[in-house]
């Protein structure tokens, strides 16, 4: 193959191509050889006279057109004031080579293949004429126009995928976040009660910090069901549901710890702050007065009974659990709607 990298002879050359393709698509001009250089002399400015009339004719209403351009190159470019056709040749070959440079530059990371960076270059070497070599520049203009699609396509490809990693993100987290998450009430299950008690019971062990546990359940809850049917049994635990979380802040973890049954962790809490929530809670669902939304049927007064314990450092969550079901079982013999403090 013959020498790949004809000479650059001038600096600028590169400036003035990129200057040259910023006024045609200034101009709207299509990226045919006349136009590109047309305006590849227009930027050089080494005919003013041509310079002035392509201004004319740009600032009239019809524009420069093919037929005025071909006009103008054959008059300004190709004989007469212009250069010579050798100089032109040699002028156009050596801004080619730049952008053929700035391509093999490229080409590691673009689109344009080497083989056909080897064509232009093997054209270029034996061209003769000008009108050969602008020929070449058009080629490779429109193939360069091609490269920025392609990099946008890679853009667009790219944007999507990353949207389908994030949408993929999402998926995980709603798939790790139902595991954990009851479907009626919307709350933690039982499941992400025992790992958020696990948590609890780590940090206790390490760090000193104490916390409280609540064990919740709703009195005479069969009773609903019985009379209002299951359905509405289901709207209940919901209303009980929001009522309850209404009271939580910041680090409180609720759960639906199983059918009827609610449990709540406090964190670095008292547990005489955890006796007084658990009233409040006990309080705000006291006063709910629920009714069948279609029916408008009333479903009377709903009432809980809790059991509150302070955790033991050392002890397993099991014997937690224990301690404090055996208060809410007091709770409920001791007459129900109340909080019994756990031994
Ligand atoms: P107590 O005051 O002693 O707690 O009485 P209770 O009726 O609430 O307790 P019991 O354990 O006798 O009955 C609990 C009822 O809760 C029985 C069960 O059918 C009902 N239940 C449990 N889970 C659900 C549920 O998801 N939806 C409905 N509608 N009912 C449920
Ligand atoms: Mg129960
Ligand atoms: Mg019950």
């Amino acid at each position: 193959m013959t020498d790949p990298a004809p000479k650059i002879k001038t600096e600028s050359a590169a400036e003035n191509l990129r200057l040259a393709l910023s006024l045609m698509g200034k101009h709207g001009l299509p990226p045919t050889p006349v136009n590109y250089a047309l305006m590849y002399f227009y930027v050089s400015g080494e005919d003013l006279d041509l310079n002035e009339k392509i201004d004319e004719l740009l600032e009239s209403r019809k524009g420069l057109t093919p037929e005025a351009a071909e006009e103008l190159f054959s008059c300004h470019i190709c004989q007469g004031n212009g250069p010579s056709n050798e100089a032109l040749r040699e002028e156009l070959l050596s801004t080619v080579a730049n952008i053929l440079g700035m391509l093999i530059d490229l080409s590691g990371k673009t689109a344009m293949s080497s083989d056909k960076l080897e064509k232009h270059i093997d054209k270029l070497a034996h061209s003769k004429d000008p009108q050969e070599v602008l020929n070449v520049a058009s080629d490779i203009i429109s193939e360069t126009r091609n490269m920025v699609d392609q990099a946008k396509q890679f853009e667009s490809t790219l944007l999507d995928t990353t949207q389908e990693i994030e949408q993929l993100k999402d998926e995980l987290y709603n798939a790790r976040r139902q595991a954990t998450m009851d479907a009626l009430t919307g709350l933690n299950n039982r499941r992400g009660f025992d790992h958020a008690l696990q948590d609890a019971i780590e940090d206790s062990n390490e760090n000193g910090s104490g916390f409280c546990l609540l064990m919740i359940d709703i009195d005479h809850f069969k009773n609903i069901n019985d009379t209002h049917g299951h359905l509405v049994g289901d709207k209940v635990l919901v209303g009980v549901a929001k009522m309850l979380h209404k009271f939580m802040r910041g680090n409180d973890f609720l759960a639906r710890y199983g059918g009827e049954e609610f449990a709540v962790l406090l964190r670095d809490t008292p547990i005489t702050g955890a006796f007084s929530v658990a009233e409040n809670l006990r309080k705000g669902i006291e006063k709910l007065r629920l009714k069948h939304l279609k029916t408008g049927q009333q479903i009377g007064q709903v009432t809980i009974s809790l059991g509150v314990a302070y955790y033991n450092k050392g002890e397993s969550g099991d014997d937690l659990v224990g301690r404090c079901d055996k208060a809410l079982y007091r709770a409920k013999t001791l007459g129900r709607n109340r909080t019994v403090l756990a031994d």
